[in-house]
């Protein structure tokens, strides 16, 4: 396994990060055996970065993270978030932040985390995230409980606004940076690089996109994207190659992300995410999968405030 330095943090990450949303079956149901043992394999081969939400699954997958990762603790470096605490369900305030952030704690299972990241931040206000939010996660960080903090969220835009008015250690961003999108490399990775902030990519698959079995109902993206996701798919089958496999060989191949974050929650897919890493992909594919992906290359959708949007 490969290991980067997450930005100016003493964090050392694994470039394939165990992504947790999954846990919380949001993609679909999952048994306890087959989650224990997806965390507990992908420790054994070296990935050390997990991330989770109390979002995701309502508060179900950082527990059953916490669960899985009892007595193996010490061994990963394990982020966490804030603010989001449901599909609508937003709050960006001092108070709710410390006290949130105190149960997730809880659920996971520790008195800290490494990271600490104020989640999807572009549902908030600019004013806010800046002089309450950001301030709040950083008296946790003196008080021990986390390491480093942190932003997320899917605008461009919106992360540099508030990475350029307060100082924050690592952004990550999703469903910018794979097979389908690259504009994150473009405005917020020379941005991160130039003030020393550690960069996330999640979303390799594009939240399930490039994958057999498709887009969940509920994404996001235009119809004209998940097709070009599905024709990356027959591509890669008919030369006898997974399709997941090679768009996360992409990601893990870019620099400019200390790690590439995929949503894992079977021991099959941490197997198939460790083959990518070994997996040679020919230039010709790629050319391929560029072609068909141009119409649709690079497109987005909105997302939180509009006036955040970009
Ligand atoms: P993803 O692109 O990683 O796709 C995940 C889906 O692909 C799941 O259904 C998973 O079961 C499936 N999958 C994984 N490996 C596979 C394989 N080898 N073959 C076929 N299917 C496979 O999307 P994601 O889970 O949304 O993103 C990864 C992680 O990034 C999340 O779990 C979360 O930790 C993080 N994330 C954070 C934010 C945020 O902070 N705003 C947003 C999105 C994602």
């Amino acid at each position: 396994m490969e290991y980067r330095q997450l930005g100016g943090t003493e964090l050392k990450i694994s470039v394939l990060g165990f992504g947790a949303s999954p846990l919380g079956d949001v993609f679909r149901k999952t048994e306890p055996a087959e989650r224990n043992a997806a965390v507990h394999f992908a420790v054994d081969q070296g990935i050390n970065f997990f991330d989770v939400s109390p979002y995701y699954g309502l508060t179900l997958a950082e527990a059953r993270l916490g669960e899985a990762l009892a007595g193996r603790r010490e061994k990963v470096v394990l982020a966490t978030k804030c603010g989001r605490y449901g599909g609508s369900e937003f709050d960006f305030s001092a108070k709710t932040i410390t006290a949130g952030f105190e149960e997730s704690l809880k659920r996971l299972r520790t008195d800290y985390v490494d990271l600490l990241q104020a989640h999807d931040v572009e549902f908030g206000h600019v004013q806010q995230v800046v002089e309450e939010t950001l301030p709040a996660m950083r008296r946790l960080q003196e008080q021990g409980k986390a390491r480093y903090i942190g932003i997320t969220g899917y605008s461009l835009k919106n992360l540099v606004e508030i990475a350029g008015k307060v100082k924050v250690d690592s952004i990550l961003s999703y469903c910018r940076y794979n097979l389908l999108i690259t504009d994150m490399d473009r405005s917020l990775a020379p941005f991160a690089k130039k003030h020393g902030i550690g960069l996330i990519n999640a979303s390799p698959l594009h939240m399930g996109i490039i994958t057999e079995r498709g887009a969940p109902e509920w994404h996001p993206a235009p119809q004209a994207v998940r097709d070009a996701g599905q024709q990356i798919v027959a591509l890669c089958t008919e030369r006898g190659l997974d399709a997941a496999e090679v768009a996360l060989r992409f990601c893990l191949d870019y620099a400019g992300a200390a790690s590439t974050l995929v949503g894992l929650s079977s021991r099959g897919h941490v197997e198939r995410g460790l083959k990518a890493l070994e997996l040679k992909v020919e230039p010709e594919l790629l050319r391929e999968i560029a072609e068909v992906v141009a119409p649709v290359k690079d497109v987005t959708w909105a997302s939180g405030l509009e006036e955040n949007y970009g």
